[in-house]
């Protein structure tokens, strides 16, 4: 156990974030690193709890308190040893976990709860500093073949596995280089590209297969797969954005948001000239559509870019401060997020609905917005506009960030005649199984868009599927 009185001696404190002035004039990194010694006693104030929510609730099933304490005794090694039992890319969740872990620990019941996350970041980047992550080789190799398509958590978590297990895995991506929405989705600011080269680095030197600039479906049919390869994993992410159409959508300056950031974390990675980027929030009045971290990512970038104006508006009520009577501890707490983007200078409304975007020579210069009223009649929420309410707010750079519906579905998924659910996701069965044989799925492909850390433990699970699949054939 660690310090068992220790949460009553030292107080929770968080590494922080570098200051607004400095850090909107790059792109690296906001969150800094706290020094190893206030780190273990960060991992001190962990109970042990005999029940650990946090583990319950943490969705790749981390061993927390166990490596909490070692963490806290200063076995660093042993505590990356617990930790990368259950998480392949603790890098990842270390730095953009929404950290369900922390709204379950028992401490949060008074607002203080372990620093999870960030220990978690602090134990494998310590483990990369020392050097003992070292590429591990497996030894015997089954002589079964492994496609993985796309190269998100998922993909990466699903491959990484499948190659331990000693199947030959490669993993296609279509893109210039691997990662999914970790690379071209979310921000440097919050997760620098290094450490997604510096992990694939380490996959390639234990024999995974990369190969970038290969679309499945298009430059290679599912039919050529199946004759290659003794399992194909599917995990395609759900690229398909939601949009918005109203009247004026068509006009120059009205993008997704997805479009916007893959072209900044470009210019970041060298790929693109930043003086040949199509959309540019540069001296922009820019109005981010959707209140989520999609849009939150928008802001922060806008505010790099110099816009003149940021303004982020969502359709649903603002969240309140503190966890409602209906989601109680050890629940997500569903209360108002303030990330490090709204800090750096946003104005953000709520119950806003966008009725039209209003134009002057094809370019957007305004979006006609109304309030809206929601009201719970018989359990389901409903909107209503609010009479009168409507008015514009001035925009030259719309940004539609309001979620996705489900994978792409032209190309692989038609043409390899895969079963869809309900919400057009693709339909598996318990053990991760599409109607195709042979073909298998995982991520945000199955499930809609969600999290990195969800992503991570479909890719195992996956994993798991696969290897039994192949062992029985
Ligand atoms: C802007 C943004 C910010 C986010 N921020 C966070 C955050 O802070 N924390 C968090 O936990 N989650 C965040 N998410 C969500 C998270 O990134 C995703 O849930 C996660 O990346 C999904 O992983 P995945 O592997 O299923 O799919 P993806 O990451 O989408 O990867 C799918 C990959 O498949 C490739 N692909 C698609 N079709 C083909 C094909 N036919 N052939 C070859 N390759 C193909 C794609 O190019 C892509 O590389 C964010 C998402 C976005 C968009
Ligand atoms: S992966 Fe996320 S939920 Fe799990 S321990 Fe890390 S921060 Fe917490």
């Amino acid at each position: 156990m660690a310090d068992i009185t220790g949460f009553l001696k030292i107080k929770r404190k968080e590494a922080g974030n570098r200051p607004v002035n400095e850090r909107i004039r790059d792109h690296s990194e906001v969150e800094q690193i706290l020094n190893s010694e206030d780190r273990m006693l960060q991992a001190s104030r962990c109970m042990e709890c005999g029940i650990p929510f946090c583990h319950w609730s943490c969705p790749v099933d981390n061993l927390i308190p166990e490596w909490n304490d070692l963490l806290y005794k200063g076995d660093w090694k042993a505590a990356y040893q617990r930790l990368s039992a259950t998480n392949n890319f603790p890098e990842f969740t270390g730095r953009i976990c929404p950290a369900s872990c922390e709204h379950a620990c028992v401490l949060n019941i008074n607002k203080e709860p372990v620093t999870i996350r960030e220990n978690e970041v602090a134990i494998v980047e310590h483990a990369f500093a020392e050097g003992y992550i070292k590429p591990v080789i497996p030894e015997i190799r089954t002589g079964k073949k492994v496609a993985v398509i796309g190269s998100g958590p998922a993909g990466m978590a699903a491959a990484d596995l499948l190659n331990q297990a000693g199947h030959t895995v490669t993993l296609f991506e279509k893109d210039n280089k691997p990662g999914g929405l970790l690379r071209y989705g979310i921000p440097d600011f919050k997760l620098c590209k290094d450490t997604i080269d510096r992990r694939i680095s380490l996959m390639e030197k234990e024999g995974v297969i990369v190969r970038t600039l290969v679309t499945v479906g298009r430059d290679i049919s599912p039919e050529q797969l199946e004759k290659e390869f003794d399992a194909i994993c599917i995990t395609i992410g759900a690229g398909h954005p939601r949009d918005l159409p109203i009247n004026g959508r068509d006009l120059n300056g009205v993008h997704f948001a997805m479009d916007f950031l893959k072209l900044q974390n470009r210019v970041n990675s060298g790929e693109l000239d930043s003086s040949d980027n199509p959309i540019s929030a540069e001296g922009k009045k820019v109005v981010v559509i959707g209140g989520g971290d999609t849009g939150s990512d928008c802001v922060g970038t806008s505010i790099r870019q110099k816009a003149e104006k940021v303004t982020q508006i969502e359709i649903l009520p603002k969240p309140p401060a503190e966890r409602t009577q209906d989601n109680p501890w050890p629940y997500y707490g569903k209360v108002l997020k303030t990330s490090s983007s709204h800090e750096e200078g946003c104005e953000r409304y709520w119950n806003i609905s966008s009725v039209r975007f209003i134009g002057e020579n094809f370019k957007v210069r305004a979006i006609e917005i109304e309030d809206v009223e929601w009201k719970n009649i018989d359990g389901k929420y409903t909107m209503a506009p609010v009479p009168g309410s409507r008015r514009n707010i001035e925009a030259d750079l719309v940004l539609l960030a309001m979620g996705f519906v489900h994978p792409v579905l032209e190309g692989l998924v038609t043409d390899a005649r895969l079963d869809l659910n309900l919400r057009k996701n693709i339909k598996v069965d318990d053990n991760y199984k599409t109607n195709r044989q042979k073909f298998f799925a995982a991520g945000d492909a199955i499930s809609g868009a969600s999290l990195v850390v969800n992503a991570i433990a479909s890719g195992r699970k996956v994993a798991g599927e696969i290897d039994m699949y192949l062992k029985n054939n």
